[in-house]
């Protein structure tokens, strides 16, 4: 058969989706290859990870004998067969991002935030999936994709994998603080991670205490590398924002603003996503009020005008 692929959101990051399908059909014999809208194939397969507000649909006419969509683009209900969503993933469809492992060894989380489609897609328990060699053969970055890994009952086995590894690890979507404990943080402490992401995305939570714990238990201790997420216009208010963000900056942890659904963000918002998540600008100017997003600018007229002098 001749299988045509097309990624809905571009190829700015790798389709897991899209790497286990090819890998599947190519392990049948099939003929596997990106979509051209001057052949025709038996499936195209089209996958969108991302909704309406930061992607549009692929406005092309497909031809093929049959069309499947897939991701959370297209709902939550949409999952791929057993069979294929435990295939090791053809990393060749990306050759850009070579050298990456991506894929997940746990599914699901119990926390149910509102703003988040984990629990209804995967749901609201963390159980595990997958063995580490099932998507990593060797290669120097390992990308997981677990919503809460330290939420599961296999973490010490799953964690141990990642140790054992030696690769390094990106927990793209962050670390559950609240879920820390003396022994997961030795686990972490043996695992090579360039940098470690948290979340504070509700202002009532008082995560304070966790924070802090952690600092005692990390062998990480470069401040820059322990990213806290700060969740924004999700009815959070300016106030609470910036406490959120001082608080982490003085307990010694690294800020980063995320905006949720960005288009509707008050402007104040986005510039304080500008200020704190350029990190000269955040170091350099110390209270947002004192910010001027033409900051840089000004500064390097000055240099010049410095310069002239001279
Ligand atoms: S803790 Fe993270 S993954 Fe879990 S529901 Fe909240 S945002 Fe989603």
């Amino acid at each position: 058969m001749k299988i045509g692929l097309i990624d809905v959101d571009g190829h700015r990051f790798p389709n897991l989706c899209l790497m286990k399908l090819s890998a599947y059909h190519k392990a049948r014999g099939d003929t596997v290859e990106w979509y051209d809208d001057k052949k025709w194939y038996d499936i195209v397969y089209m996958s969108r990870v991302f909704t309406d507000t930061y992607s549009k649909d692929y406005a092309g006419s497909v031809k093929a004998y049959h069309v499947i969509k897939g991701g959370t683009g297209y709902g939550l209900d949409n999952k791929l067969p057993d069979i294929v969503e435990h295939t090791h993933p053809d990393y060749g469809l990306y050759p850009q991002f070579a050298g990456t492992a991506y894929s997940f060894l746990s599914r699901g989380c119990p926390r149910g935030c509102g703003f988040c489609i984990v629990g209804e897609k995967e749901g609201r328990k963390t159980v595990a999936v997958a063995d580490l060699d099932e998507f990593w053969g060797g290669e120097k970055e390992i990308k997981l994709l677990d919503a809460n890994i330290l939420a599961c009952p296999d973490w010490e086995r799953l964690l141990g994998q990642l140790a054992d590894s030696g690769a390094e690890v990106d927990f793209t979507q962050g670390l559950d603080v609240r879920l820390v404990t003396p022994e997961k943080a030795a686990l972490l402490n043996k695992i090579h991670t360039k940098m470690l992401h948290f979340a504070w995305d509700n202002p009532e939570d008082d995560l304070i205490p966790y924070f802090k714990k952690f600092l005692e238990l990390t062998a990480v201790k470069d401040k820059r590398k322990r990213r806290v997420y700060v969740l924004t216009n999700y009815g959070s208010t300016h106030e609470q924002d910036l406490y959120r963000i001082y608080t982490l900056r003085d307990m010694g942890y690294d800020p980063y603003v995320m905006i949720y659904e960005k288009p509707t963000a008050p402007e104040e918002t986005r510039r304080m996503q500008r200020w704190v998540n350029n990190k000269w600008l955040f170091h350099s100017v110390k209270d947002f009020k004192d910010y001027d997003p033409n900051y840089m600018r000004k500064g390097k007229q000055a240099e010049g005008l410095a310069a002239g002098r001279r």
